[in-house]
């Protein structure tokens, strides 16, 4: 068989590494391009829809897809991008199991921090196995075992693998999968400094790897999670479908995601609720019970005792490593749990039981209030804006009754050894940060960047001698980027309503030639000509040599959204001129069959232009 062009994208399995492909791969009428105007009902953005409508996916069940050759290429190229970035900053590549043994989970706990979202199964010799949603257990111990001297440091492996998270909600096509493919990188280094450095080399080079595969991104600093750690930002797409919130001023000067996004304390209201009137402070009453029979939730309880979410004070038990805390943020603020979780100190904090619950407030749940469990739970946390409240309502801690004029400092403590006031809510419209507004936009999380410092290899114990012969944990650094993610970013990117428009560097095939009339010996051949010639050019062109009317083949070339499409027509070939026209202009151009592969050429690099690094 004769192979023609230049290497394809390597694929993940390294099997066509630096192999050329066949040239029959490339016509229309031989692949598999299942275009079709049927989208599923759960096929919610744009990115799902068309890359279902174009025959990128098709879906196998809730959160798996396989992808057919369209899809796949595109993978492909975004994964040559990714690897040879990685490469240029010199991380080393490697491949680490899928699946692997829960005791290396066990050690760091994250076979419970990670909760239901970690997919086990025991094996026929009744082990119990994870199936990888990350690998820093796998890539520590590789330290532990293979690093033992500050010569080593520092080091960078990364792989590009599949991942599997069994998610709550699976949505939005291949944005939210259970199983994605994932280029995941480790840095091991010395010392913080080292750390510094291999953090800004990631960060900078997911600059260049978004940039290059098309992407409008943003920066934020993110909240570390369950990976625990230091310091993270987060490459974030802007656009309406995204599940993620942004939260930045105007001024560009702050940017955090919504779970990380700090804001200023509210000021303290001293009861005057008429700007303009005299200071004075009010006088609250004593705390008053009300029966409020079978009213729990804050709408109803405000609907009955005629007041505010504002007004409220939720009571909120939590669990944390056996220990059980409190708490309380007001009825119109959500509380963040990773905030909470940072100002407890970490570790796995999850909702309490109805059991603990009903022990620590003596009532059913939904009547729990500050006042007498504040000396009862080891740690009450409260937001800043509970304790800035002048009086408010909450639970009596008696089933079926609620408590008002509650006065946060008089009827329950403000200060002591177990009591934080702190920021742990989300921000929302009207707050500020360093008293500038707060604004929120929404968008994809394509990559993240992390300092993990030594929670892993104290845990594991991968350890290094130093200059001077003593043993120290290395200093990790985690960084991830999703690589399905960025196909469907930027295609919400990139669409109008006849289809996709591709960046040109990870689009399936750089040019399409669309031979209008395929029973034209004349055409057909000069179609064919021009294909073969861009093919010898390296360039990566697909033949629509399908006997469908003319009509079908535009539709199905604006919808798979080739960014440069060649049209060998009858009419414009008697001239002796073919058409050609970029998927993002409107209008196209007609030059003589002899220039157009220099045409085409010239048009390819000025896209290519757009998106170097
Ligand atoms: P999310 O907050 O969206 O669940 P994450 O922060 O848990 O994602 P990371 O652990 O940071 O994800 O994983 C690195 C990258 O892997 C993410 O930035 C994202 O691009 C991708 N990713 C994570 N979960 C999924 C998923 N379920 N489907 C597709 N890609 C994913
Ligand atoms: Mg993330």
């Amino acid at each position: 068989m004769k192979v023609v062009g230049r290497a394809p994208p390597y694929t993940i399995q390294f099997l066509y590494k630096n192999t050329k492909y066949e040239r029959r791969n490339m016509r229309y009428s031989r692949m598999l391009i299942p275009t079709t105007k049927e989208v599923p009902a759960d096929a919610e953005i744009t990115s799902h829809r068309l890359m279902i409508r174009a025959g990128l996916i098709r879906k196998l069940a809730s959160g798996t897809y396989t992808y057919l050759p369209l899809g796949w290429r595109s993978l492909l190229k975004i994964i040559e991008i990714v690897r040879k970035e990685m490469d240029r900053t010199g991380a080393q590549e490697i491949l680490m199991p899928s699946v692997q043994p829960i005791e290396l989970w066990q050690k760091t706990g994250r076979n419970v921090d990670y909760g239901e979202t970690l997919a086990k199964f025991e094996d026929r010799h009744k082990r119990w196995n994870v199936l990888s949603p990350t690998a820093e257990e796998v890539v520590t111990n590789i330290a532990v075992n293979e690093i033992k001297s500050y010569k080593q440091l520092p080091i960078n492996l990364y792989q590009i693998s599949f991942k599997f998270r069994d998610e709550f909600r699976p949505r939005f096509g291949v944005i939210r999968s259970r199983e994605f493919i994932m280029k995941d990188a480790y840095s091991f280094d010395a010392d913080p400094a080292g750390l510094d450095k291999s953090y800004k080399a990631m960060y900078d080079a997911y600059c260049r790897i978004f940039k290059r595969c098309g992407l409008r991104y943003v920066i934020v600093e993110a909240e570390v999670g369950e990976m625990g750690g230091s310091g993270s930002h987060q490459f974030t797409v802007p656009c309406e479908s995204g599940e993620d919130t942004i939260v930045y001023t105007e001024d560009g000067s702050y940017a955090a995601n919504l779970e990380r996004a700090d804001v200023d304390p509210l000021p303290k209201d001293n009861g005057r609720r008429l700007a303009g009137t005299p200071v004075v402070p009010v006088e609250v009453p004593p705390m008053q019970e009300v029966h409020t029979p079978n009213i729990g939730s804050i709408e109803s309880v405000c609907a009955f005792l005629k007041t505010q979410p504002k007004d409220m004070i939720k009571t909120l038990i939590f669990s944390s490593e056996g220990d059980t805390i409190a708490a309380l943020v007001r009825g119109d603020h959500e509380l963040n749990t990773e905030k909470l979780t940072q100002t407890i100190g970490g570790g796995h904090v999850e909702l309490a039981d109805e059991t603990i619950i009903e022990k620590v407030t003596r009532a059913k749940v939904g009547f729990a209030g500050p006042m007498v469990i504040a000396q009862k739970v080891p740690k009450m946390i409260i937001d800043h804006a509970v304790a800035a409240m002048a009086v408010g309502v909450t639970g009596a801690n008696k089933t079926d009754y609620h408590v008002k004029n509650v006065v946060p400092g008089r009827d329950f403590p403000l200060e002591g050894d177990n009591i934080i006031v702190t920021d742990i809510r989300y921000a929302q419209e009207g707050d500020t940060y360093n008293g500038k507004k707060l604004l929120f936009k929404k968008g994809i999380e394509v990559g993240q960047v992390f300092k993990l410092g030594t929670k892993y290899s104290t845990k594991l114990g991968a350890k290094f001698l130093d200059e001077t012969g003593n043993e120290k944990p290395c200093l990790m650094g985690c960084y991830g980027i999703g690589i399905n993610r960025i196909m469907a970013s930027a295609i919400e990117l990139g669409n109008d309503k006849d289809g996709i428009i591709w960046p040109i560097s990870i689009a399936p095939f750089e040019v399409i030639v669309t031979c209008v009339n395929q029973e034209e010996t004349n055409v057909a051949q000069t179609a064919e000509k021009i294909y073969r010639q861009l093919l010898d050019k390296g360039i990566d062109v697909l033949l629509d040599n399908r006997d469908v009317r003319a009509g079908v083949k535009f539709k199905d070339a604006d919808l798979i959204g080739i960014p440069v499409r060649v049209t060998v027509g009858q009419k414009s070939l008697a001239e002796g001129n073919v058409e050609i026209k970029l998927r993002s202009e409107p209008k196209s151009q007609k030059v003589t069959v002899e220039k157009a592969r220099s045409k085409i050429i010239e048009l390819i690099s000025s896209l290519k232009e757009q998106l170097k690094v």
